[in-house]
């Protein structure tokens, strides 16, 4: 049985909660014929990841499996299943918006939440090691400008993406 979500004193089926959100318009479209998956160098690598199994469970109200699991976050987004969909499903968005619904429920990988706590703080997702410093001189390259980190924050704020994080952060 499709789980259901209470919003704004409806009910909805997960499948329609994708679907109502930016990015997963299109998820009902899918008629499983898997051309998604066989066109995902992710799928070719690992048995972790299959496009069309998300998919599948999402449009079945697997709403925990989905979310609470790994695959999702293994997407690289290269788009070749979107390019190639004879349905026009738009499978790497749907993913994004299956992973802001994860996201917002408390599911990211640590690593994910790492990189979302040192772009609050540095403007980047990883700090410029002296080494590369360094390495960048030698090799004629300018130093890196710092970052505007203001007005990231400002974006970060004005999505709510802030909060989130420094909810995840207090976990
Ligand atoms: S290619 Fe499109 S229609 Fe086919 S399984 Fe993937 S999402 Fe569904
Ligand atoms: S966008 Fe994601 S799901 Fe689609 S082919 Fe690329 S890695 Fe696979």
């Amino acid at each position: 049985m499709e789980q259901a979500e209470e919003r704004e004193n409806v009910t909805l089926p997960f499948s329609k909660v994708v679907a109502s959100r930016l990015g997963g318009e299109t998820i009902a479209l899918c008629y499983q014929c898997g051309t998604c998956a066989s066109s995902c160098p992710v799928a070719k690598i690992t048995p972790r990841f299959n496009p069309r199994k998300v998919i599948k469970l999402s449009l079945l109200g697997e709403k925990d499996e989905v979310i609470s699991g790994d695959a999702i976050w293994l997407c690289c987004s290269c788009y070749n299943c979107q390019e190639r969909c004879p349905q026009g499903v738009e499978i790497a968005d749907v993913i994004y918006a299956l992973r802001n619904i994860a996201f917002e429920e408390g599911y990211i990988p640590p690593i994910y939440s790492e990189f979302a706590s040192a772009l609050l703080k540095d403007g980047r997702i990883i700090k410029v090691s002296k080494f590369v410093e360094k390495k960048r001189s030698t090799l004629g390259l300018p130093p890196l400008k710092p970052t505007g980190v203001e007005a990231l924050r400002k974006i970060l704020s004005a999505t709510g993406f802030d909060k989130l994080q420094k909810k995840e952060e207090s976990r």
